[in-house]
């Protein structure tokens, strides 16, 4: 990990460089000619300039070693400049991800310090054609080359879809059946039988470049097979899940503020009926309130993965599904509404915003689709669910309980409410047997995101109120505006949870587990979380005070 000061410098000069070489005229100039700027991505990577991937080489390679943390930091920073230079440095990152975890020492010492010493820029070659969020479904071959009787090398065949920096990588991660199952591979630019197909006209994130790849009996020695073990890959794959994944959560959460960033000031000053939009209720508690509300949920949720997974305690994978959800959800929430902030002018290209509505698409498509996410979730904590008779979210709503007891203005005992109706809607899944309904195992994914992710946000404000917040994490917001965040959205994690789960469980089974609906609502402590909506509209006028400058003392404290 490196230090808060350098992390500090190295997004200071990362915004620096934006403002001179990436403002937005030279953005949106990039984006209408549908280009990737080669030079600008070499710049950022090269080691003796930017020097942006050193940050995730370890140190033993050449590179600053940093953490998830730091990753997560740069990587908002990236976004809100622009998506598509930032998904050419993740290629590099997911490129060299299996070489991270799976290489053997001297792979890793050969890549990793090409990729720090030279700014080798890399590719991550998984999809195809016709295996996308189903990997196991990849046709790409191996063949072993063999000479007496000893494999020295492979010859792959097979073809990549959507691959980023496909068409401008130095080297390649190629995945590809061997006789013993999925495994990765290097492949350098040059090989003989490997092709790229011409940049894809893409929606968004055009200033990135994606290509396909096409391999006719690519011959590489059996050194670029990653970690010299055939059928490791899916394996090597799923070992960085939670980190990726934490990096584009942390795409969503910059672009959603990019989008933001511009339609508070522009609101502030747009003068309708009178006075200015920002003025307005009925604007800001549909436009921004809630869209910043559901990007500091995010945020909370991924910061604390990260800081887990910087202390060790492994890949997180399912945390990382939620800080990707909640995040990139809310990131393209908040930019579409954005567009819709800046009324007609929105809705043009020059003020970025759609743009960045195009740019924050990808977000939720790339590193696992919402709906893989959704299932990803699902599946994990169902297990905790069974593996506990029911008791994994009413104990962690007790904690709940425990710190509202202490900090009763973070919003714990709304949070409360809404694991412990989790817990019950998911009970009654399982009492109806339900989850054999797909819809119904996927929602319960985005519910449990929420209340994941309102129980994160009450933790992290209450830690913020002790100043005991980890040092590099983000501060934009006080104590308690924090608070105040935190508790509008636990309204909302409560709401969702108890309305969504009993209209879908009575939807998808009537008779068996619904039962009586009137116990149900008891059950789910509906009554309650109503009466904690209380006090819902005064800590948005203070969330909007605060945005605008204009807030004098915290809103009341609620539950
Ligand atoms: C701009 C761009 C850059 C990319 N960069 C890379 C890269 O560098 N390297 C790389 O390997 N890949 C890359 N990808 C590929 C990306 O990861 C895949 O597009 C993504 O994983 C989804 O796969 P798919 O497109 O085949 O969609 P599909 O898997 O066919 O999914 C289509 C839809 O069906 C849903 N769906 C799929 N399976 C299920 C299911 N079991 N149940 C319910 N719903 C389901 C999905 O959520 C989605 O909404 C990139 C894609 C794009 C567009």
């Amino acid at each position: 990990m490196i230090k808060a000061k350098t992390l500090t410098l190295s997004v200071k000069s990362l915004r620096e460089f934006a403002r001179k070489r990436l403002a937005d005229q030279e953005l949106i100039a990039l984006d209408s000619r549908d280009e990737c700027p080669l030079e600008i991505v070499r710049h950022m990577c090269s080691p003796d300039k930017l020097g942006i991937q050193l940050l995730f080489i370890p140190e033993e390679f050449g590179g600053f070693g940093g953490g998830a943390f730091d990753v997560y930091c740069v990587c908002e920073e990236m976004a809100r400049i622009d998506l598509g230079v930032a998904t050419s440095v993740l290629a590099t990152f997911l490129g060299s991800d299996p070489i991270t975890v799976g290489a053997t020492p001297e792979q890793k010492k050969l890549w990793l310090s090409r990729i720090a010493e030279e700014g080798l820029l890399f590719a991550y070659g998984a999809t195809e054609p016709d295996a996308g969020s189903d990997l196991g479904a990849l046709q790409t071959t191996a063949e072993r080359v063999e000479e007496d009787g000893r494999v020295v090398g492979y010859r792959i065949n097979g073809s990549k879809q959507w691959i980023s920096n496909g068409g401008i990588a130095g080297a390649y991660t190629v995945l590809a059946n061997t006789p013993a199952g999925p495994s990765w591979f290097i492949v350098e630019r040059g090989a003989a039988g490997f092709t790229h197909g011409k940049p894809e006209d893409k929606h968004g994130i055009r200033t990135s470049n994606t290509a396909a790849l096409s391999f006719a009996d690519v011959y590489v020695d059996a050194d670029r097979l990653v970690g010299g073990v055939e059928g490791q890959g899916l394996l090597q794959a799923q070992a960085v899940f939670g980190y990726t994944r934490l990096m584009v959560a942390a795409f969503g959460l910059g672009a959603g503020w990019a989008a933001l960033d511009r339609a508070i000031p522009y609101s502030a000053k747009r003068i309708q009926a009178g006075s200015p939009l920002s003025e307005k209720q009925g604007y800001t508690h549909k436009l921004i309130v809630p869209n910043v509300v559901r990007l500091e949920a995010g945020r909370a949720y991924i910061e604390q993965t990260a800081e887990r997974i910087d202390a060790g305690e492994g890949s997180l994978n399912t945390e990382g599904a939620i800080a990707k959800y909640m995040s990139t959800e809310a990131g393209n929430a908040a930019a579409e509404a954005s567009i819709q902030a800046l009324g007609g002018y929105g809705y043009t290209h020059e003020y970025m915003v759609e743009k960045i509505s195009r740019d924050v698409r990808i977000t939720t498509i790339y590193e696992g689709t919402s709906e893989i996410m959704e299932m990803t979730i699902s599946r994990d904590r169902w297990q905790l669910h069974l593996k506990t008779r029911g008791g994994h979210y009413h104990e962690r709503a007790r904690e709940l309980e425990a710190l509202h007891a202490r900090h009763p203005s973070v919003g714990a005992g709304c949070a409360a409410l809404a694991l412990h109706a989790l817990a019950d809607v998911m009970e009654r899944a399982r009492a109806g047997r339900l989850t054999r309904h797909q819809h119904i195992l996927l929602r319960m994914g985005e519910w449990i995101a929420y209340a994941e992710c309102a129980e994160v946000l009450a933790l992290r404000a209450s830690l913020l109120a002790e100043g005991r917040l980890n040092e590099k994490a983000n501060r934009r917001f006080d104590a308690a505006a924090l608070a105040a965040i935190s508790r509008i959205f636990a309204r909302e994690a409560a709401l969702k949870v108890a309305q969504e789960g009993m209209r879908w469980i009575v939807g998808a089974s009537p008779e068996k587990a619904a039962g009586d609906v009137e116990a149900f609502q008891t059950a789910v402590n509906f009554s309650a979380i109503l009466r904690a909506q209380d006090g819902l509209v005064g800590d948005m006028d203070f969330v909007a005070d605060v945005l605008y400058g204009r807030a004098l003392k915290p809103a009341a404290q609620v539950a």
